[in-house]
C-alpha cells in the first residue's frame, strides 16, 4: 500500500502540532514510520487520505464498539446541532442520558458528565480524596488513568511506549501520594496498606487492564481488593474507560461480580464524540459540587451534541445487549485464529483477551502485569504492526495497547485479518 498523501500530511502537521499528532501514541514513534492520515471511516473500515482501505483493530481507541460512523448515532448529532451547539445551560439530553447510563451499570445512583476518559479519572479520585479526607492513592503500575498529574507515575499506553512513564512537570509533592502497586498482586497492596494505615483513601485501577496490552485480572484479584478496600475503610475505583460499555451493558462489575464504589467512563460513552464520565452511590455524589464541597465543573461538560451521541449508543447496547456476546465470539474466533496463524511460524507469544479486547504480546512468558508486558519482544512487534499495516490491517502501534474489536466486523473481516497475520508471521 502507499502512504505518500498522508506522509505529506504529516511532514506539514509536524511544523504546527508537536510531533505533528494531538495525542502521543498516533505518531508511530513507538514502531517507525510515519502515521496514516484517515479520510473517513465506515463500520468496520477506514479510508486514508491515500486511497487505503484498512481493517481497524483501534475504533478510536475504543469508541466505535458499533463500527464507524454508525448510522444512529451520526443521525443523533445532526440533529441535535441543528438546534445549536452548546448552551452552558441544563438540557432534558443529559438527564436521559444519566438515567439510561446509572439504570444500566450496577451499584450506582448518580452520574456526572465531563469531557474526557482523564477527566472523569482526575475528579473521581478528587472526590474519593474529599470523601475520605484522605491524600494518597494506590494505582498500578502499566495502568493509565489519562494524563493528569497523579496518574503519571508509572503510567502505560503512551506513557510507557514514550519512555516517560514518570513524566517531568508532575511535581514531587503530587507524585508522593501517589503509591504504586503490581497488577494482579495482592499481598504488594496489602503490604502498601499496611505501611500507609489510615492514610489511603482510594485504590484506581483498570479492572481489565488495556494499557499494557490487555491483562485480565487473576482469579480473585478483584475480590481480593474489594475485600482490602472494606477492611481498611478505602474507596475502591474501578477506570472502566476502556471496559465500560464494552465487556458488558454493566461493565467489569457485571462480568466479574465486584462492587467497586466510584466508576469512571470514557470512550463508548460519548460515541465517539469527547465524553467521560464518573459515577457512584448517592452518598458519594453528593459531595460534589453544588450540593457538596468537593469543586468540579466544566464549560463543554453535557454538551448537547457529545450527549446525543452518547445516547443513541448506550440506546443500541442497552437494548440490544447480544452485542456483547456476540463481540466476544468474534474475539474468541480470532484468537483461535491467530493461535493457528502464529504456530505455523513457531513463534513465541502470548495472547490474553477479555470480550472484545484483545491482545497479542511477543512475551515468553505469561503476561499478568507491568513488568511481564515490558519483557515482551519490541522489535518483532514493530514488524508485525507494519506487515499487518501493509496487508490493509489496523492495529495500535504500540505493543502496550489492546486491540478493539467492533460489532461491524464480520467473519470475512476476521478470516482476512488471521491471514494477513499468517503471512507475517512467516517474515518475522
Ligand atoms: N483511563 C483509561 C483506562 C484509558 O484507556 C484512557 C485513554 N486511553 C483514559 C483513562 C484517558 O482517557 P482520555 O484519553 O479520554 O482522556
Amino acid at each position: 500500500m502507499i502512504y505518500k498523501r498522508s506522509s505529506a500530511l504529516f511532514a506539514e502537521a509536524q511544523r504546527v502540532i508537536p510531533g505533528g499528532v494531538n495525542s502521543p501514541v498516533r505518531a508511530f514513534t513507538a514502531v517507525g514510520g510515519d502515521p496514516v492520515f484517515v479520510e473517513k471511516a465506515e463500520g468496520a473500515y477506514l479510508y486514508d487520505v491515500d486511497g487505503n482501505k484498512l481493517i481497524d483493530y483501534i475504533g478510536s481507541w475504543g469508541p466505535m464498539i458499533l463500527g464507524h460512523a454508525h448510522k444512529p448515532v451520526i443521525d443523533a448529532v445532526i440533529e441535535k446541532a441543528k438546534k445549536g451547539t452548546s448552551f452552558g445551560m441544563p438540557t432534558k439530553i443529559e438527564t436521559d442520558i444519566a438515567s439510561l447510563a446509572v439504570s444500566m451499570v450496577p451499584n450506582i445512583d448518580k452520574i456526572r458528565f465531563v469531557n474526557s476518559g482523564t477527566e472523569a479519572c482526575m475528579s473521581a479520585v478528587r472526590l474519593a480524596r474529599g470523601f475520605k479526607g484522605r491524600d494518597k492513592i494506590i494505582k498500578f503500575a502499566g495502568c493509565y488513568h489519562g494524563h493528569s498529574d497523579s496518574f503519571l507515575i508509572q503510567a502505560g499506553s503512551g506513557a510507557i511506549t514514550f519512555g516517560t512513564p514518570n513524566s517531568p512537570g508532575v511535581t514531587k509533592g503530587t507524585a508522593k501520594d501517589t503509591l504504586l502497586a503490581r497488577f494482579n498482586d495482592l499481598d504488594n497492596v496489602a503490604e502498601i496498606i499496611s505501611e500507609n494505615k489510615n492514610e489511603i483513601a482510594c485504590i484506581i485501577l483498570e479492572p481489565v487492564a488495556g494499557n499494557m496490552g490487555c491483562i485480565p485480572p487473576a482469579e480473585g484479584f478483584l475480590q481480593g481488593l474489594r475485600s482490602l478496600c472494606d477492611t481498611h475503610d478505602i474507596l475502591l475505583i474501578f477506570d472502566e474507560v476502556m471496559t465500560g460499555f464494552r465487556l458488558a451493558k454493566g461493565g467489569v462489575q457485571e462480568l466479574y461480580g465486584v462492587a467497586a464504589d466510584i466508576v469512571c467512563f470514557g470512550k463508548v460513552i460519548g460515541g465517539g464524540l469527547p465524553v467521560g464520565a464518573f459515577a457512584a452511590r448517592e452518598e458519594i455524589m453528593n459531595y460534589l459540587a453544588p450540593l457538596g464541597p468537593v469543586y468540579q465543573a466544566g464549560t463543554l461538560s453535557g454538551n448537547p451534541l457529545a450527549m446525543a451521541a452518547g445516547f443513541a449508543m448506550l440506546t443500541e447496547l442497552n437494548e440490544n445487549p447480544e452485542i456483547f456476546k456476540s463481540l466476544a465470539k468474534k474475539t474468541a474466533y480470532l484468537h483461535k485464529g491467530l493461535v493457528v496463524a502464529l504456530d505455523e511460524s513457531n513463534l513465541t507469544y502470548t495472547i490474553n483477551r477479555t470480550g472484545s479486547m484483545i491482545s497479542v504480546h511477543f512475551s515468553e512468558t505469561p503476561v499478568v502485569d507491568f513488568e511481564t508486558a515490558a519483557k515482551g519482544n519490541n522489535n518483532t512487534f514493530k514488524k508485525f504492526f507494519h506487515g499487518l499495516l501493509a496487508e490493509g490491517i489496523y492495529i495500535a502501534p504500540s505493543a502496550f495497547e489492546t486491540w478493539f474489536l467492533s460489532e461491524a466486523l464480520s467473519y470475512e473481516d476476521l478470516d482476512k485479518t488471521i491471514e494477513a497475520c499468517r503471512k507475517v508471521a512467516k517474515t518475522l
